[in-house]
């Protein structure tokens, strides 16, 4: 017989027959690899435990404790959730079947009779009764032509089979009455899906364009072990008590209706409260750094994003135009640098101006997809706490040090401390995609690095995260449902004030070409929200707080006038209170506020009347502590002041 030559990850060479499976090669090395093992990665692609292997090359047996591992199992759990389905619903289709973050889905189009979260328990008791009588599970690799006729009149699978189709050919699994269109790789037996969960179903346009039909997307997890199971499910749930959209609601901070439009938030007055607090913190902080705050329109002529290269680059992500029928077209605007380059123009600049920098709390709108929208985070509506810096070529490595010490500072301000630089540079391999200078991405892109290490600070580095015109430093934060987000960003740019023609005069006398550098600190208002809600769970430091304290009378009408004046002396000094004189018993009152997490609850009773005192609770704490009006006030005062440690 012909053989294979097989090479491992140490470097031993061995000699198989030829169309020899991982499964066998695995039991040839040793019985507890074998148990261990689910599938292989043969030159650098995963494949199926049983596909045979016909050439020479290097394989690494993928084992169940690898993540690759993990997502075979969840392929597979995916599968056997179809052919529940399948069972139960005869009528069913089937779009996508998909691997997520941490989990799988399967998207399902079950005419009127949607499924629904109740069903999963009956769902559950099937999936684990075919898992039990170990179903056999049917992989076939077909023509294109062959596949179609397996799926003929089913709209979603012969779409997916002419998708999927690579080199004329295209995987089939079929489980019971279940066929599932797939190159995904499955574990060969269904037997070892036995701890999974469903989770959820949503809605999700088929491929995700809002002109198709909406599917039911099911959403469900697993794992080879039971305790990594519970582990995830614990994870999920703490997520859920971080997530912005949940303390949004409770909190009533903002709601987002797609009836009135999808992605554009309503700030209702709390959330409203914290935004302004973040405005107004940012605005005072970038003035005292020599920013030159500014208000400019959402909406220019066309002709300006034309220029700016927008029309032609970002298009997909803009609204479409207003035809205003006199010839004019409007369009409202994706992004601010264009509104601030017309500031930087409307003056001749000399050298003495700059570095000029140029702020804005700049609303923008962008047409993400429906898909992606997520309460405040990815919205379609947004202001964008927007700077940009134009100054001289030799003077961009001080201003991007001064930028970073901004953030850095405006990090400590609000407490943020689980970040990640990244620089963010060109591909190499791919220079085409990026603004033509080879000299000035080597420049730019050392002096950032040397820049970084000058300042001590950590970083990693990623090749292909530039933008189009110039590289940028990137601040990776995490979300509560443990995906990256950029939320800061310093981007240098040769490139607009090229396609601006923007000068300034040298000390020569002669005109030169301006650099400008793109920075977002605080990101946009909706996504720092957002990012803020989630790390503090909805317990604002005070300084941020929408509603800072909350009066309890012991009894309304005895003490309502004490409360009153107490009030207004609060109010006085800019602290947001409010009374809570409903008809309610105080410990409903006080568990009340705790819910709503307002820093500071005062009780007043006789006593504190009569001494012309508060007794005070803080947020989080149990003891109550029974102090003068007077000193409360410099006490919550000095902890509204105390955000700001730089
Ligand atoms: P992303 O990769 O998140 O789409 P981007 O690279 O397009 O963002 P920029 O054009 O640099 O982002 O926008 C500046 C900042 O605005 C981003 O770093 C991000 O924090 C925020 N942002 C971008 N898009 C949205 C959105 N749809 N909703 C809320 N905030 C956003
Ligand atoms: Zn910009």
């Amino acid at each position: 017989t012909e053989k294979v030559k097989i090479k491992f990850p140490d470097g031993a060479i061995k000699e198989f027959d030829k169309g020899t499976t991982t499964e066998v090669i695995a039991k040839s090395i040793s019985t507890s690899l074998a148990k261990k093992a689910v599938a292989g990665n043969f030159n650098d692609k995963l494949i199926g435990f049983d596909e045979p292997l016909e050439e020479d090359g290097k394989l690494e047996i993928i084992t169940k404790e690898t993540p690759e591992g993990v997502s075979v199992l969840w392929h597979t759990a995916a599968l056997v959730l179809g052919a529940a389905l399948k069972d139960l619903y005869p009528e069913i289709s089937f779009g996508q079947v998909q691997e997520t973050e941490h989990g799988f889905y399967i998207d399902t189009d079950n005419g009127k009779k949607q499924v629904a979260e109740t069903d999963f328990e009956k769902l559950s008791q099937r999936m684990k009764a075919l898992v039990k009588q170990n179903l056999s599970l049917k992989r076939e690799v077909l023509k294109q032509a062959d596949a179609l006729k397996l799926v003929t009149g089913d709209r979603y699978l012969s779409e997916l089979v002419k998708d999927e189709t690579v080199n004329g050919k295209v995987q089939v699994y079929r489980l019971g009455n279940f066929t599932a269109v797939s190159n995904d790789v499955c574990l060969p037996q269904i037997s070892n899906v036995k701890n999974f969960q469903l989770l959820s179903v949503a809605g999700a346009y088929w491929k995700g364009a809002s002109s198709n039909p909406m599917l039911q997307r099911i959403y469900g997890t697993a794992f080879f072990k039971q305790k990594d199971l519970e582990a995830e499910l614990k994870r999920r749930q703490e997520a859920r008590e971080r997530d912005h959209r949940v303390i949004g609601n409770e909190l009533d901070l903002f709601f987002v209706d797609p009836k009135v439009g999808a992605g554009l938030p309503y700030w209702m007055p709390k959330g409203a409260t914290i935004r302004r607090t973040i405005e107004r913190y940012i605005i005072d902080k970038e003035v005292s750094r020599g920013y030159k705050h500014v208000y400019t329109p959402v909406l220019a002529n066309l002709d300006l994003y034309k220029q700016s290269g927008h029309w032609d680059h970002y298009r997909e992500d803009m609204f479409p135009p207003m035809d205003m029928g006199d010839g004019e077209m409007l369009e409202l605007r994706p992004m601010n640098c264009p509104s601030h380059i017309q500031i930087y123009n409307h003056h001749i600049r000399s050298y003495r101006d700059l570095p000029l920098r140029i702020a804005e709390l700049g609303m923008m709108h962008r047409y993400e997809k429906s898909g992606a929208l997520t309460g405040l985070s990815r919205v379609r509506e947004m202001t964008l706490n927007d700077g940009h810096t134009f100054v001289t070529p030799d003077q961009i490595e001080e201003e991007f040090k001064q930028t970073l010490q901004l953030m850095v500072s405006v990090y400590a301000d609000f407490d943020i401390k689980d970040y990640r630089f990244r620089l963010s540079y060109r591909d190499p391999k791919n220079t085409h995609k990026y603004f033509a200078d080879d000299e000035m991405w080597e420049k730019s892109q050392k002096m950032l690095k040397a820049a970084m290490d000058d300042l001590g600070l950590d970083y990693f580095e990623a090749e292909g995260e530039a933008a189009f015109y110039g590289p940028k430093l990137d601040v990776q934060t995490k979300t509560a449902l443990g995906g990256e987000e950029t939320l800061s960003t310093i981007q240098l740019d040769f490139l607009l004030p090229e396609k601006f023609d923007l000068h300034y005069i040298g000390a020569d006398g002669e005109e030169h070409r301006p650099v400008m550098i793109h920075r977002g600190i605080v990101s946009t208002m909706e996504r720092f929200t957002a990012y803020l809600t989630e790390i503090y769970k909805g317990a604002f430091p005070t300084w941020l707080a929408p509603q800072q304290v909350t009066i309890i009378p012991v009894k309304n009408d005895l003490h309502e006038e004490y409360c009153d004046r107490l009030r207004d002396q609060l109010l006085a000094h800019h602290i947001r209170v409010e009374i809570d004189n409903r008809n309610e018993k105080m410990g409903y009152k006080v568990r009340q506020a705790q819910v709503n997490k307002i820093p500071y609850i005062l009780v007043v009773g006789d006593k504190e009347v009569s001494e012309n005192a508060v007794s005070v609770r803080r947020h989080g704490e149990d003891k109550t502590v029974e102090i003068s009006a007077a000193k409360f006030i410099q006490e919550i005062l000095a902890d509204i002041e105390s955000y700001s440690r730089s």
